[in-house]
């Protein structure tokens, strides 16, 4: 059986010719940051490179074409979207990639969670980032 989910699912795999896999999970720690109004920002070399901008869809009743819409349009341009109250969502060209961006997704979290807690997180800044994405060829 398919999940109730098929909606946002499929409206992905309409909307990215790239996506050849879409992952949805229930990540604790990222759905709880997002509930307390916090974004994914570059803590980590993995998540400046991996997830870039992660939007983050107001909370819409579960497996229904309104949330299959939003999620749709959310990662259009995007590797990953939060979905709040709920869960995260990502896409990637196969279904190790779009496992990663999830797994990197949720560490990132993790660390600003432990962060948060010692006065915030320091984030890599911005020219740095793009000196990395430059060397890595991202
Ligand atoms: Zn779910």
């Amino acid at each position: 059986m398919p999940s109730i989910e098929w909606h946002f699912h499929a409206a992905i795999y309409r909307k990215r010719a790239d996506a050849m896999a879409v992952l949805h999970a229930h990540s604790s720690y990222t759905t709880g940051l997002a509930l307390a109004g916090r974004r994914i920002e570059p803590v980590t070399i993995e998540a400046a490179m991996e997830l870039g901008d992660v939007p983050i869809i107001e909370f819409m009743y579960p497996g229904t074409d309104e949330l299959g819409d939003a999620v749709g349009n959310a990662m259009m341009g995007h590797k990953a979207a939060i979905l709040l109250n709920h869960g995260v969502v990502t896409a990637g060209r196969d279904l190790a990639e779009a496992i990663t961006i999830a797994e990197v997704l949720e560490a990132t979290s993790k660390i600003t969670f432990v962060a948060s807690h010692f006065g915030g997180a320091r984030l890599i800044p911005p020219d740095r980032i793009e000196l990395i994405k430059k060397l890595n060829k991202v």
